[in-house]
């Protein structure tokens, strides 16, 4: 890249989006679809993916398509950008046949920079017909982990995409998504044929924000005292039902606190007007159901309450993520109960098996996350792929440490059963091998022959998984990323157990112990 293109981008940035620096990796992403490169980029929301592919589009000959799952974000983000003089257009259902066809003139006419598309209307014939005879400069894939079945936003119509690509013809792809598990990444990557991709990885950490999980006793009463705490601040507290978010509105505001509902059954007037009054603080607290929130771009979000568990780590990291985005306060609190999860597996039963067995995988991380007394962020990190060494001194964990216990023979025992089962295997089947338990599964891989076997029974199913999630976290183990659930022993796990060291864990809550002592005060 040149002196004067590396001025001009800066200088597009300036006159057309108003902003005087590109921000983290923005400037080398947008330089590799320039350059007309496969990208793909996972940064976490507020970060400022849309830049990555808004920018090149400008600068590029022809119109960029940009798929987009939402038809509201398409809409907010063609109406931003008109306001900044640029021709964007969508395509979607919400438009007449004849807004269709201007939008489709001004396309081939090479007027439109960015055309947005939704996965819908791009798998018709007449869609691809009428892409091939425009000038597309490259394809923008937003949302891209709606590809995976193991994200928490599948959309099957997002697999068709690569296909239609390659119809319309050899483009450039640059995929965005907010929430890429390793495994999820692989799964992007596989389905839109992009080994070759540059790809662009920023932390997840999200520094500002405190993480903290309750037992879910007493709930409203806690609620009411938390909010009342962060009394004129605006909030977010997230039900899973919408029974739930009206009736918890509702507590809030027999309690004095401004608080409105928003979930999918009120009329869209209403969200709307519920919603407006949130971003324009005319109410405090809005109470929601999950169909909150994307999208929404509200930077002094104070707090973000789980009133219910939620139904996967990805699900929880989204959300907490809209507190505190001006990088101030942030303040995530989540209840938590086992209650939650089985009702939650409840719901899944009529599913396919697949998704079954995924969502209840899904389900028992974050059980596993509420359970564990290791720094919240630690564990959150680890679940995007990061490893964090240290203790982050800003979480429920880290301020109220647990008890810690050395471990160093257990820890030595259970990495050694990882190997003795040819590291084949998911978490619950090692706790099986290291418990001696006597079902079929177990002898039909004649495990129960293992030197393993049983030398862990005097401690339960619980010490031994909570034992197993600490040195996954710690790097000791990794999760197969081909293979949902099976841990694998790494070089440094090896190194373990040929050179076994004093090592502390600690001990998983015992919520239900600490409801108990609560009531006792
Ligand atoms: P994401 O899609 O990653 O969630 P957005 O693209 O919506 O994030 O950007 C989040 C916010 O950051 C937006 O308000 C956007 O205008 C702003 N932003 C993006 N890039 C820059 C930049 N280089 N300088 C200042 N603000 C930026
Ligand atoms: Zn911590």
């Amino acid at each position: 890249m040149s002196v004067t293109q590396e001025v001009s981008l800066k200088s597009k940035l300036k006159e057309v989006f108003g902003f005087n620096q590109f921000r983290g990796t923005q400037e080398a992403i947008i330089n590799n679809i320039i350059r007309g490169h496969n990208t793909f980029v996972i940064m976490p929301t507020g970060a400022g993916k849309s830049l990555c592919y808004q920018l090149p589009a400008l600068v590029l000959d022809g119109t960029a398509i940009v798929i987009s799952p939402l038809i509201a974000l398409m809409k907010n983000q063609v109406d931003q950008l008109n306001a900044f003089g640029v021709n964007a257009q969508f395509l979607n259902s919400t438009l007449s046949k004849a807004e269709i066809n201007k939008v489709k003139k001004e396309t081939i006419s090479g007027e439109v920079k960015l055309l947005y598309v939704a996965p819908e209307s791009l798998t018709k014939d007449e869609t691809i017909d009428f892409l091939q005879k425009a000038k597309i400069s490259f394809v923008a894939i937003d949302e891209a982990h709606c590809i995976s079945e193991w994200g928490h936003d599948f959309r099957p119509e997002y697999r068709k995409i690569r296909g239609i690509i390659d119809n319309i013809g050899n483009l450039p792809i640059i995929a965005l998504t907010a929430t890429a598990t390793p495994k999820v990444q692989l799964d992007i990557q596989k389905n839109l044929q992009m080994d070759d991709a540059s790809v662009f990885k920023s932390s997840f950490n999200r520094t500002n924000l405190y993480y903290e999980v309750r037992p879910k006793h007493n709930t409203k009463k806690q609620l009411i005292q938390y909010v009342k705490k962060h009394r004129g601040k605006s909030g977010i507290v997230y039900c899973l039902s919408r029974k739930k978010v009206e009736e918890i509105a509702e507590l809030l505001r027999v309690n004095d606190v401004k608080a409105l509902p928003y979930h999918a059954g009120l009329d869209a007037s209403v969200r709307m007007a519920n919603q407006d009054a949130f971003l324009n603080e005319d109410a405090d607290v809005i109470v929601a159901t999950i169909a909150f929130g994307m999208g929404i771009d509200k930077p002094d979000v104070r707090f973000v309450i789980h009133y219910d568990t939620p139904k996967s780590i990805e699900g929880y990291y989204q959300e907490t993520g809209r507190g505190g985005r001006d990088g101030l306060e942030g303040n995530c609190l989540m209840f938590y109960s086992y209650d939650d999860i089985v009702k939650l597996e409840k719901f899944n039963k009529d599913k396919p098996v697949t998704e079954r067995d995924n969502s209840k995988l899904l389900l028992q991380e974050m059980a596993s996350y509420a359970d564990s007394a290791v720094c919240r962020r630690k564990q959150l990190l680890h679940y995007f792929g990061e490893i964090y060494e240290k203790d982050c001194q800003f979480c429920d964990n880290c301020l109220h440490p647990r008890e810690r216990f050395e471990a160093q023979d257990e820890v030595s025992l259970a990495l050694q059963a990882v190997v003795s089962t040819d590291q084949r295997f998911g978490m619950d089947h090692i706790v099986e091998v290291l418990r001696g338990t006597n079902n079929q599964y177990v002898e039909s891989y004649g495990h129960d022959q293992l030197p393993e076997y049983g030398k862990g029974a005097e401690r339960d199913v619980q010490f031994w998984s909570s034992l197993l999630r600490q040195v996954l976290l710690s790097g000791f183990l990794e999760k197969d990323i081909e293979n949902f659930g099976v841990v694998k022993i790494t070089p440094k796990g090896l190194n373990f157990i040929e050179n076994p060291h004093p090592i502390k864990l600690t001990k998983d809550h015992d919520f239900e112990q600490e409801v108990l002592q609560e009531e006792e005060k």
